[in-house]
């Protein structure tokens, strides 16, 4: 009796980010992606969220590597994280490792694993896995799909693709190979990206981007072009370069991921880009606005970007100003909404004129739609089907798709973070839930779990903090001070000199009156309910009371 394959998802069932799952069998553990999350307002101050390495780390000697099948964040940003507690080898693409490398390294935990390239069409074995990859399209370049053979036939992970009949380095999803697959082996299990499962139709080819990409330039001949996108978009930088040199501009680029990843893309012959055409962002200023393009970072908005800085006026490099055109070429990822929009709002202000994908379709999606969608699945005509890579809605709309197109809904598996499904001669079981499926969030130095913590931020975030200090004799029956209130963010500092001293005198007669009945016991909660009444009473607001009683 063959042996059974396990695959337990720690992270990506459930939200789009931190992608990682293990596949076991014969005693062995292949990992596929270790990305992070990126938190949402509900984790303030969290920089990423990582998936359950808990789980990894209890199989740790069991691991015989991990697949990365892009350079996205959510699917590579937890590997340092990972080798600073585990050691495996990680096989991607040459981009994707590019990409992986130099995060490695500025973490320090490049030699924990070695670096093993893979090319389109290549088969290898990773322990005993069989595993082939096949080209996909995405928004960053070399993305793969997984034919992983096992015991219990082939599971074939999607990886993050849609189907662009023109993509701009003519590198098609493969579906060919994949219906060879199909037809001579059978698919038995298929994981597939449902990103975009809830939108009708397909998505627009990456090409005709650079079409309006164009059409904006020619509007805007006379003045200096900023475009931005995301540094590992490739493909989006090319056509934003092509139409640069074609229309006389050098190209500068601004933000150490841009630079970083333009450079490696051009080493590796993936972004073609004459040394004539290139010119440093220093000397940006001493061409004509007509001659330059910049191709920045930062369309997301982010605080501490290229581009916001420079929105604002703190850039060392780019003085945005009236000559300039700025193009967003990316649409904002839910939850940076108004980032986005606050520095257009900022652009504009410094008189600069903004193109976006709210006017013009300077952008288009990575992940394919429904149509796209329907087309795998009847390409690769799986006997099995998990819905990954969603939150519970994408997952949810996936499932129905593949219903909708005939798959008896007991061959499909709703599966969340922490989950496991078992491939066996009896088909696809739910083992339920057997990892944490915990948020594990990096916040510095440390990683922790549990949401407590963001339940104080919060707070404090919004009401502040209100310390109340009250000192008493050593025997501990009398007020040795008048007790001191101390505050955070309640209210303003002239607000605060009115309102503390009634707030002192209120605690120091309910301490005394405490004291005078000869209680001992329960002075801590006294102090912050009375605080905590009298701040209320006062100014309808509800910071953080912080008792703090001390005998001297
Ligand atoms: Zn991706
Ligand atoms: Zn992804």
């Amino acid at each position: 009796m063959p042996e059974t394959v396990q695959i337990t998802f720690l992270g990506g069932l459930g939200d789009i980010g931190r992608n990682c799952a293990a596949i076991e069998c014969r005693g062995e553990v292949l990992v596929l992606d270790c990305g992070v999350l990126f938190p949402g307002e509900d984790m303030p101050g969290a920089d990423f969220v990582l998936p359950d390495l808990e789980y990894l780390s209890d199989r740790a000697d069991r691991i015989v590597g991990c697949i990365c099948t892009h350079g996205h964040e959510d699917h590579i940003g937890a590997l340092a994280h990972a080798l600073e507690r585990l050691s495996f080898p990680i096989y991607a693409s040459r981009f994707t490792l590019g990409l992986i490398s130099a995060r490695l390294e500025e973490r320090g935990v490049g030699h924990r694993t070695t670096l093993i390239p893979i090319g389109d069409h290549d088969r290898i074995r990773i322990g005993s896995f069989d595993c082939e990859f096949i080209p996909v399209t995405h928004s960053v370049p070399s993305g793969l799909m997984s034919a992983i053979r096992t015991p219990q036939g082939v599971i074939l992970h999607s990886s993050d693709f849609k189907l662009d009949l023109n993509p701009v380095d003519g590198r098609r999803t493969d579906l060919a190979r994949i219906g060879a697959i199909a037809r001579h082996e059978g698919v038995r299990l298929l994981l597939c990206d449902s990103t975009n499962s809830e939108l009708p139709g397909s998505s627009r080819s990456e090409s005709d981007v650079g079409e309006v990409l164009r059409g904006v330039f020619a509007a805007h001949a006379a003045r200096r072009l900023v475009v931005a996108a995301f540094s590992s978009h490739i493909h989006r930088v090319q056509q934003v370069a092509d139409a640069a040199v074609e229309s006389g501009r050098k190209v500068a680029t601004l933000g150490l991921s841009m630079k970083r990843n333009v450079a490696l893309a051009r080493g590796l012959g993936l972004l073609r880009l004459p040394d004539h055409a290139v010119i440093d962002v220093a000397e940006a200023d001493s061409l004509p606005p007509s001659r330059v393009c910049v191709v920045s970072t930062g369309s997301q908005g982010e605080t501490r970007s290229a581009l916001a800085l420079a929105a604002t006026g703190d850039s060392r490099w780019l003085d945005i100003g009236a000559e300039d055109t700025v193009v967003l070429s990316s649409s904002p990822i839910p939850g940076n909404e108004a980032r986005v929009a606050r520095m257009i709002n900022n652009l504009v202000c410094r008189g600069a004129k903004v193109v976006h994908g709210g006017q013009l379709e300077v952008h288009t999606t990575g992940h394919g739609k429904q149509d796209e969608l329907r087309t795998l699945h009847t390409v690769a005509d799986p006997e099995f089907f998990v819905p990954v890579h969603g939150e519970a809605r994408h997952l949810a709309a996936h499932a129905e798709l593949a219903v909708r197109m005939g798959m008896p809904s007991d061959r499909v598996v709703l599966a969340r973070d922490g989950d496991q499904v078992e491939l066996g001669d009896r088909g696809l079981l739910s083992r339920g839930r057997v990892a944490s499926g915990d948020y594990y969030y990096v916040n510095g130095r440390l990683v922790e779990s549990g949401r407590e913590l963001f339940g104080e931020r919060s707070i404090l975030g919004q009401q502040g903090v209100v310390t109340v200090v009250v000192a008493l004799s050593r025997d501990g029956r009398r007020l040795l001070a008048r007790p001191r209130f101390e505050s955070k963010g309640w209210i303003g500092p002239e607000k605060a000199r009115e309102l503390e001293q009634a707030g002192v005198d209120e605690v120091a007669a309910a301490v005394e009156e405490h004291l005078a009945s000869g209680a001992q016991e329960g002075l801590v909660k006294l102090v912050r309910r009375t605080a905590g009444q009298f701040v209320n009473h006062s100014t309808g607001r509800r910071p953080m009371i912080v008792p703090i009683v001390i005998e001297s």
